[in-house]
Order: structure tokens, then C-alpha cells, then sequence
């Protein structure tokens, strides 16, 4: 026998079971971003190399150590998407869709980092994306943070995440308030860890970020960020906590939050939860005026934020949150003994299907005794099981077990779907 292969390391299998869950939580956010004109937009899993090194930033963790590039056969260096929102820049403007209007767009997919596996933290991990274009004002920041806000009520998750807030300001603010830190940071880098002694030369921002204690306590007299933002974005961030006050969406503002990617600008936010360890952020995001142009198109603002999919399956597991109903269940299971009775069960189970768009109907295949047939029915959890035997076809009847109660009645075929829909559906 030859050896059986596995799947790649932090590439994970969705199998039956989960796939229903992930289905739930795909069909809820596709309702909730169309109830605000979010259309959706798909695009290629592999891109050029440069998209992501101009896009993301060459500095950031991201493009500095989790890429997945490699050459096309033709020496052309190949990336496997490890974000959305680049691609997402990319393919509109490509299209054409970003000039003087304005889109707001959503895609979902997997995408790929090497990072060191563990819970909520994948190589092969699934977003979905939200973003908008063309629009500088607060009031779009909002509403996408209103968006987030419903999706977790409508979820049953608004009470266990917590929105945390910030406003970075424009590039000039940053660059000044980068010069400062930098000139603080000096002194100290000795104490500093080695992540943000390299940082200090390459992204000194993501310093603040540091989980680092002794780090951390260098930075408690460090310069801060908060003192260098211009009154442009201070006024916007300030409208931005209006709109979300008067729309009863509680945040707190935490300081230290930057994002990892070099494309934020003014607002940032993240949701976090304090249920999944040390993957606490489940959906983040922030505004990113400059991307478009960085990336060869024309000016054009634009704000969005990414979730998790794994993390937010994983919470709604961990906080049992999955809905009856979003399970996989089988309303009817057909059985059937003899050759008349086999294509009877047929019909039965087409005109089920035909009538109740919302039922599984399984039909038993292969044959076999009743009791066989009828303990199979038992495994699938089905709710009825529908029996066809010899003298059924002749009398034109059939039996309805209900497999709670373990009733039988006899029913005629062609009362069955009524029959079923009275039982089923009340
Ligand atoms: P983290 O700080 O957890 O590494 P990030 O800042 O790198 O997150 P983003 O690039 O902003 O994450 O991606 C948005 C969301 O995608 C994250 O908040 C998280 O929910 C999810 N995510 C990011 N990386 C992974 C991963 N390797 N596995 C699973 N989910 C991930
Ligand atoms: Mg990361």
C-alpha cells in the first residue's frame, strides 16, 4: 500500500459538519453588506509579486516574511494572494470602476501566509472583505463600522467583541511623529526586543504594537502619536465618534493601534474578543486613501476592513451560537422494497423537492431488507421516513414514520406532500 499524503501544514479541510456552519456565516454577511449596496467582486488567488510589495509595503511582516512567491514558468514571480484589498484595488481600477465614482465592493476567499500555525492563526485562512471607494468623508467610515456592528448583532456575537478605535492621521503627521519615536526609541535599544530593534530602521510604527513588556515600558514615555495628528483627520475622527455615538455603537479608542500594513491612513479599528487566546482580532480595518494612486491609479479614497472566517467560526462554536436551523438536517427519508416500489420512491421524492425548496429529502439506494433500510433512516436523523413496499404501489399508499414519536400512519401518494408540509411546517 502506498503512504497516504496529508494536507499542507496550516492548510486546513472544511468537512461536512463545519461546511454548514461556514455556510451560515457566508449567507449572513452576504445579506447584511447587499442590505447596503456592498456588490460583490471576485479576483484571481495569484498575482504579480509587485502588487502586494507596492501594496501591502515592503516593510510589513506580510511581505517581509509570509508570502507564498514563487516563479511561473516563465520566471515571472508569482504571489498567492495574502490579503484582499490590493487585489481588490487592482481589479477595479483595472476595470475601470474607481475614476470619479463611487463603488462599494466585497469579495470572500482564502488566502495564504507562512505563519506559524496554532488556533486561529492558518496558512491557507478565508476573509471576507468589505471596501469603498471614493468616498473621503467620515460618514463612510461610519456606516462600514455600522455594517460590522450589525453583522455581529444579527450573529448573536455584538456583546462578546469590543470595538477598538484609532486615528492615525495623514503621511506628513505620521513621517513627523516616526522622527520623534525613532529619535526616543534610539536611546533605549538596547532594552528594546529584537523584533523592534530591526523595526526601529524599517517600521518603527509597529513598535507600538510590541507585546513585549520591557518594551512596553520603554514606550510608557515614548512621544505620543496622539500629539501629532493633523486637525483634518482629528476633525474626521471626531465625526466618526458622532455618527457612531448617535447610532448607540460603544468603542474605545486605544492608542497603540496601527494596523501592520503600510496603507492605513486616519481611521483604524479592529473588533476583538477576549474568547480566542491570543488571535483575538476577528475583523479589522481602516481607511487608505493613498492605495489607489500607490498602486498607479488616480486619487481616489477609499475605507474597508477584512474578517476572519476561521476566528468568527470559531467563536460562534466556542460560544455555542450556531442556529438549529443553520445545521445540515434531512427532513424525509425515502425507502423502498421491489422494483415498482424503487420508482415510486422516485416520483415521491421529486414531487417533494419540487414543492418544499427548504427540505433535504434523501432516498435510500441499493436496496436491501426494511430494517436495513429503516436503521439507515434512523442514523440520517431524518424527522420522517417515507416506506414503499409491494403492497403500497398496489394500493397506491405509502407509510409516514415520524421518527420522534416512532407513529406510523398510511397516506396516499398523492397526499403526501400536503401530508408532510402540515406535519413539517405547522
Ligand atoms: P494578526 O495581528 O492576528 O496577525 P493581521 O493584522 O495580520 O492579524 P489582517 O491582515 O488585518 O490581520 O487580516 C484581517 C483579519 O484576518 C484578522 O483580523 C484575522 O481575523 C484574520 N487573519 C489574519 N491572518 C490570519 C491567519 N494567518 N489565520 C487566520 N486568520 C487570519
Ligand atoms: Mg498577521
Amino acid at each position: 500500500m502506498s503512504r497516504k499524503l496529508q494536507a499542507i501544514r496550516g492548510m486546513n479541510d472544511i468537512l461536512p459538519g463545519q461546511s454548514s456552519v461556514w455556510q451560515y456565516l457566508e449567507q449572513t454577511v452576504s445579506d447584511v453588506v447587499s442590505s447596503y449596496g456592498y456588490q460583490q467582486i471576485r479576483f484571481p488567488i495569484v498575482e504579480h509579486t509587485e502588487l502586494f510589495k507596492r501594496g501591502v509595503g515592503e516593510t510589513t511582516d506580510i511581505v517581509e516574511k509570509e508570502m507564498y512567491t514563487f516563479d511561473d514558468r516563465n520566471g515571472e514571480s508569482l504571489t498567492l494572494r495574502p490579503e484582499g484589498t490590493a487585489s481588490c484595488v487592482r481589479a477595479a481600477d483595472q476595470a475601470g470602476l474607481l475614476f470619479n465614482q463611487t463603488q462599494r465592493l466585497w469579495y470572500a476567499g482564502p488566502m495564504f501566509r507562512y505563519e506559524r500555525p496554532q488556533k486561529g492563526r492558518y496558512r491557507q485562512f478565508h476573509q471576507i472583505g468589505v471596501e469603498s471607494f471614493g468616498m473621503g468623508s467620515a460618514d463612510i467610515d461610519a456606516e462600514l463600522i455600522i455594517l460590522s456592528a450589525r453583522l455581529w448583532k444579527k450573529l448573536g456575537l455584538l456583546e462578546h467583541v469590543e470595538l477598538q478605535l484609532n486615528t492615525i492621521g495623514v503621511a506628513a503627521a505620521r513621517e513627523s511623529f516616526k522622527g520623534a519615536l525613532v529619535d526616543y526609541l534610539t536611546e533605549f535599544k538596547d532594552q528594546l526586543d529584537e523584533d523592534s530593534q530591526r523595526r526601529l530602521s524599517t517600521n518603527p510604527l509597529r513598535i507600538l504594537d510590541s507585546k513585549d513588556a520591557k518594551t512596553q515600558a520603554v514606550l510608557e514615555n515614548a512621544p505620543n502619536l496622539e500629539d501629532f495628528i493633523d486637525e483634518e483627520s482629528q476633525a474626521h475622527f471626531e465625526r466618526l465618534q458622532a455618527i457612531l455615538k448617535a447610532n448607540d455603537v460603544p468603542y474605545v479608542i486605544n492608542r497603540s493601534l496601527v494596523r501592520g500594513l503600510d496603507y492605513y491612513g486616519r481611521t483604524v479599528f479592529e473588533w476583538v474578543t477576549t474568547h480566542l487566546g491570543a488571535q483575538a482580532t476577528v475583523c479589522a480595518g481602516g481607511r487608505y486613501d493613498g492605495l489607489v494612486e500607490q498602486l498607479g491609479g488616480k486619487p481616489t479614497p477609499a475605507v474597508g476592513f477584512a474578517m476572519g472566517i476561521e476566528r468568527l467560526v470559531l467563536l460562534l462554536e466556542t460560544l455555542d451560537l450556531i442556529p438549529e436551523a443553520a445545521k445540515d438536517s434531512t427532513e424525509v427519508f425515502v425507502v423502498s422494497l421491489g422494483d415498482a416500489a424503487e420508482l415510486q420512491s422516485f416520483v415521491v421524492a421529486e414531487q417533494l423537492r419540487d414543492a418544499q425548496q427548504g427540505w433535504t429529502v434523501l432516498r435510500h439506494c441499493g436496496g436491501g431488507n426494511f430494517k436495513k433500510q429503516i436503521k439507515k433512516a434512523d442514523n440520517s436523523g431524518a424527522r420522517f421516513t417515507l416506506i414503499i413496499g409491494e403492497d403500497e404501489v398496489v394500493k397506491g399508499v405509502c407509510q409516514i414514520k415520524d421518527m420522534q414519536t416512532g407513529e406510523q400512519e398510511t397516506c396516499e401518494l398523492g397526499n403526501v406532500v400536503s401530508y408532510l408540509s402540515e406535519k413539517l411546517n405547522g
